[in-house]
Formats: structure tokens, sequence, C-alpha cells
């Protein structure tokens, strides 16, 4: 059952961008932070400590590091809704383990980027593990369509096989490597290919008959996958029905989230194909904050017990405070940020809260939801909202940050030390 005051949260998605060291999860991020209209040059910089200029610096040297969460704005492709993304930074280097344990948690859902032309990489296992661990629904991206050597059916075989885990291969390149011009819908066996460098010009098509096969092809592995989540679908598919649409994605979404179903998808993020079709496979197959377990927190004082005292936190922006500090960055101009991800109730600018973990009590100054090239100041962060608060003197990552006078509890965290990271 969903409140009024929740439904909010059903256009909110809290995504990570997930993938080894080259896969191209910078290129990715900047065209979709480009794409959700933020930024409006791709390579553009801008003065001050833009989004871009982080990402052009990290990009010189070998390592991501963008704002630890950044908010874009998606309309659904072909819809009129509008939705909120929220891109958390996952490091994606080796070294940075820590650092992407730590945001996992913070994720309702991530996008695994893969090098199509070389499939699962041992790297990308590792990062992979991190998600199943935390239990993060993913999408996955074959990216690199384009490269020498790219190939949509090697990845789906690496996942299968060195993953473990069942691929819903809910697109389908058409041509790869120079040849590669646009990608098919399977579910809605649509084709959109792209007529302009900026991939801002997209021509809708049925699909060739070159690629009818492969699509049905496709298309059986996806329902078949589908089919085990949903009983329904599973009688339809042993009648040899077909499902609709509709049916098909609520299936895969539910799929994504509860059970190793990933649903595959593909493109060129360097040659500007496929990442609008990925924002609305975003929406489409990765869940909202009312869609995933409700975060759990102990009560503090019954840690020694045989079997803690708990307290989940549902999201709900009218229920009790409960954030967590995940990330701090020391900025130039306003100093300390501590960006929270606020699970349950809402954070107001100028209030106090109760750092659980430090045992003390903190005024909230400013808060701010960070876009790619902007700031916005804002009165409040609700629940399933991340931002950064300005004005917290002791609050360190992984801290739990509740209600003044509320009762005392740590939301289930990851026990690591601080990341030594050097910015
Ligand atoms: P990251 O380390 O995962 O952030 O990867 P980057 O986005 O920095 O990309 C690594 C390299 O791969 C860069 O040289 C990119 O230009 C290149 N790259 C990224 N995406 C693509 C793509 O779709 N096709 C090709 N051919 N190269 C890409």
């Amino acid at each position: 059952m969903t409140t009024k005051a929740q439904n909010y949260l059903q256009n909110f998605r809290n995504i990570g961008i997930a993938a080894h060291i080259d896969a191209g999860k910078t290129t990715t991020t900047e065209r979709i932070l480009y794409y959700t209209g933020r930024i409006h040059q791709i390579g553009e910089t801008h003065e001050g400590a833009s989004q871009m200029d982080w990402m052009e610096q990290e990009r010189e040297r070998g390592i991501t590091i963008t704002a630890a969460a950044t908010t874009a704005e998606w309309t659904r492709s072909g819809t009129e809704d509008n939705y909120t993304i929220n891109i958390i930074d996952t490091p994606g280097h080796v070294d940075f383990t820590i650092e992407v344990e730590r945001s996992m948690r913070v994720l309702d859902g991530a996008v695994a980027v893969f090098d199509a032309s070389q499939g699962v990489e041992p790297q990308s296992e590792t990062v992979w593990r991190q998600a199943d661990r935390y239990g993060v629904p993913r999408i996955a991206f074959a990216n690199k369509m384009d490269k020498t050597g790219a190939s949509f059916e090697l990845v789906i075989g690496d996942i299968k096989e060195r993953l473990g885990a069942i691929p819903a291969p809910v697109q389908y390149p058409m041509g790869a490597e120079s040849e590669f011009q646009g990608i098919i819908d399977v579910i809605r066996r649509r084709a959109y290919f792209y007529t302009n460098d900026l991939g801002t010009d997209i021509r809708e098509e049925d699909v060739p008959a070159e690629y009818a096969d492969k699509v049905e092809e496709m298309r059986g592995q996806l329902i078949e996958a589908a089919a085990e989540v949903d009983e329904e679908l599973m009688l339809m598919y042993l009648e040899g029905e077909e499902p609709s649409e509709e049916q098909l994605v609520a299936a895969l979404r539910k799929g994504t989230v509860e059970k190793q179903i990933f649903p595959v998808l593909c493109g060129s993020s360097l040659k500007n194909k496929g990442v609008q079709l990925l924002l609305d496979a975003v929406v489409d197959f990765l869940p909202n904050p009312l869609e995933v377990p409700a975060i759990k927190g102990v009560v503090v004082g019954t840690e020694e017990q045989e079997t803690p005292d708990t307290k989940e936190f549902p999201a709900d922006p009218e229920g009790p405070l409960a954030a967590l500090a995940f990330k701090i960055m020391a900025d130039p101009y306003v100093g300390r940020l501590t960006f929270v991800r606020v699970y349950s109730g809402t954070m107001t600018s100028g209030s106090y809260i109760y750092n659980a973990s430090k045992g003390k009590r903190e005024r909230v100054g400013r808060l701010l939801k960070m876009h790619a090239n902007s700031r916005e100041e804002v009165q409040t962060l609700k629940a399933g909202e991340l931002g950064a608060v300005i004005g917290l003197k002791d609050s360190g990552t992984g801290n739990t940050l509740i209600g003044d006078g509320d009762q005392e509890v740590l939301l289930e965290s990851i026990d690591v030390p601080e990341a030594v990271i050097k910015l």
C-alpha cells in the first residue's frame, strides 16, 4: 500500500553505474548528464568546480570520481512521465573497494557497464560480486558496440557462464564495430537508427527483416526468464500465448529485484548510441525506493543481545527520520559537504538531528541537491532523496542520522575503516 505522501517515490530511481576501469563509466555518465539536459554540450566545461571539471580531472588521472550523488531528470521516451534519477558515484577502480561497498548500500539499483569487445573481465566480475553481496538489482549495458571485436552475444554468454546469472536480452544491436547503426527494442519490436553524431536524432522503424529471426530468438530467451518469476506468464508461455509488452516489462522488473535476472542492453556511449534507451531501461527495469526492502536499524543498547532489537524504516516522508551519511567531500566554496541518503522521514534545513553513531546532536545548516553543473538549495530532503548537508561538523561516512529525541538506532552499515582517498 502506497500512501499519497509516498506517491512521488514511484518516479524516483537511485542508481549507481558500476564498471571496472576503462569499460566506459565516465563516458556513459557524461552522456547521461548530457541527455538529461543539464549539460548543454558534450565535453563542455564550466567555470568553477563543476561536475565536468571533476570528470575531466579524473579522466586525466584515469580514475573516475564525480560528485557523490547527482540528481538528473528524465522523461521516459514515448511518454510524458517524468522521473528523478539520482546517480550515486560508485568508484570502479579496484583499489577503491571500500568506497564501492559503501556506496552500494545507498543504491536501489545499478547499471553494470561492460566493454562488449572484452565481455566479462575479471575486474568486472569483482564489481558484480560486490553488487551481489548487497543484493543490488542490476541491468547490464554492453558498451563499446562500435569497437573492433565487439559482440553482444559474447556479453550475454559471459553473463551466463562467468557470472552464473540469467541475462534477459531486452535489446539487440543492429550491426557491430564500424557498422553499428542502431538498436532494436526486443520487447516492443521496434528498431532505432541513429542519424546524427550527437545521437539526438533517432529514427524509429519496424524491425528490419534481416533481424526478425534474431529478435524472436532473444524474445524467447527473455520470455523464458520472465516466466520464471511470473506464474501467469509461465502459463501463457506453456500455452504458446504472447504476453503483452506491459506484462513483460513488469515481470522483468520483478525478476530484476527478486531473482537473478539481468536485462541486458547495448550501445556505444562514445558514439552517442543507446544512452537514452538506457535511461528508459533504468525507469522500466530498476526499482523505485518503495520496491526494495526497507532499511533496518539496530536499537542502540540491544546490540549485545542474542537477537538485537531492530526497527524498519520504510520509505515514507512522514515516518521517523533515518538517514545515512555516505560521503564527505571538501568543497572549495562551502566547506564540508556531507552527502546523505534519507531513507525515511524528512530532513529540514535549520533543524537539529541526532547522530546515533557518534552520540551527538548536530544542526543541519543548508541542504543542497547537486545537478551536473549546478547546485540547488532546498529546504528539505525527503525519504528516498539524496543530497548534501552543509553544517554537520561531527558526522562521518557511514554514520546514522535520526530525529533529535527519537529512539536511538544504527542503520545496517558496512563495517569498514575510513577510506584513505586523497582528492
Ligand atoms: P571508465 O574508466 O570506465 O570511466 O572509462 P572511460 O569512460 O574513461 O572510457 C575509457 C576509454 O574507452 C576512453 O578512451 C573512452 O573514450 C573509451 N570509450 C568509452 N566508451 C566507448 C565506446 O562506446 N566505444 C569506444 N570505441 N570507446 C569507448
